[in-house]
């Protein structure tokens, strides 16, 4: 395998891409990590950036690791959101850890800016993640060296610390004038990227971690795609267009349940079987996914009942049903989650942004 003095943590980010710049800069030989989960990043975008942007990267998969993480109980806790962003962070370090001597690097590198962020990115929080990843004195965070300890790529002469940085505070300019001198003209929109800083998302996703006993990857990507309803164990995620539908090809597991309006157009709709799927949460369920179908839902108008295929590891029953959105499903909202997360907080602690 070829050989590298570092390795550096590459989100697809502005931050990210100016560290490996900068030290590609001296000369260094650069291996870029692209971390990605469920919750965050795009490997199908890791050829493009290549071509854009000159770096070497590699995706990796870190979605398992990342669930366990969850279903443990991230130790620094949440943030604002379901982002664990500490612990996310001493993952990932601890994850290029491992992986450092497969290419042969001495040092990571990371792209974050002192006091850019009021959790992750304190004084405080930095140390934190040096001592629970085990990389102090191998982390190297360019963007901000100037401003933190020498590392000891930094000591060695390996990096010449005089060409790094020490950016400090929220602001973009500093990152613009570098990305000019760099002559990158693509350049990455700030934020998005992590769907667990979100509201919307946390909605979603959080009922997957406190319902089912033993969630994986594949359940938290369900939980990312069409409208999600909760009836005790009973969880139903019903298509919005035709790309949902598609989507759902790629997360379906034996055991599912779905539904289609026959007769009709209409949602795709796949029911995980939990614990308490009876009779008539099939039937309750079937009647909500005839009520997103137009066309089924005047046809129930003029008196004649819908017929929706409910189908369970290839025995299809067909369910006649009147479309409607009196159920005991139900959406989850952003508030259920905001109330149970920050029960779980301890006080005056937060584990991300
Ligand atoms: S926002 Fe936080 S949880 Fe999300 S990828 Fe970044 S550090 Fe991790």
């Amino acid at each position: 395998m070829e050989q590298y003095d570092g390795i550096a943590l590459f989100s697809g980010g502005l931050d990210s891409l100016l560290t490996a710049r900068l030290l590609m800069e001296q000369g260094l030989a650069i291996k870029c990590l692209h971390f990605h989960s469920p919750f965050f990043g795009s490997p199908g975008r890791v050829e493009h950036w290549r071509k854009v942007y000159g770096l070497d990267i590699d995706a990796v998969d870190v979605g398992p690791a990342y669930v366990e993480m969850l279903k443990a109980g991230p130790a620094h806790g949440f943030g604002s959101a379901m982002n664990p962003c500490v612990d996310c962070k001493i993952l990932m370090m601890r994850r290029t850890k491992e992986l450092m001597q497969g290419y042969g690097a001495s040092f990571i590198a990371s792209g974050e800016v002192l006091g850019q962020r009021p959790m992750s990115q304190r004084r405080d929080t930095l140390n934190i993640i040096l001592r629970d990843a085990g990389v102090r004195g191998l982390l190297l965070r360019p963007l901000c060296a100037q401003l933190l300890d020498p590392t000891q790529a930094e000591l060695s002469g390996l990096v010449d610390r005089s060409r790094l940085l020490g950016f400090n505070g929220r602001g973009r300019k500093d990152q613009l004038d570098l990305a000019r001198r760099f002559g990158i003209s693509e350049i990455p929109t700030p934020g998005g990227g992590c769907k667990l800083t979100e509201k919307e998302n946390t909605r979603r996703f959080w009922p997957v971690l406190r319902r089912i006993g033993d969630p994986s990857v594949e359940d938290f990507r369900l939980a990312d795609i069409g409208r999600q309803f909760w009836h005790g164990g009973c969880w139903l995620s019903i298509g919005r267009h035709q790309q949902d539908n598609e989507a759902y090809a790629g997360v379906l597991r034996p055991g599912d349940l779905l539904f289609k309006v026959a007769g009709f157009p209409g949602p795709l709709a796949v029911g995980r079987l939990g614990r308490d799927w009876s009779g008539e949460d099939v039937r309750d369920a079937a009647a909500l996914v005839a009520s997103y179908s137009p066309k089924a839902c005047r046809s129930a108008q003029e008196g004649t009942p819908v017929p929706v295929n409910a189908t369970l590891e290839g025995r299809t029953v067909r369910i006649e049903v009147v479309p409607s959105r009196e159920t005991p499903f139900r959406e989850p909202a952003w508030e259920d989650a905001r109330d149970e997360l920050y029960a779980l907080r301890k006080p005056g602690k937060s584990g991300g942004d």
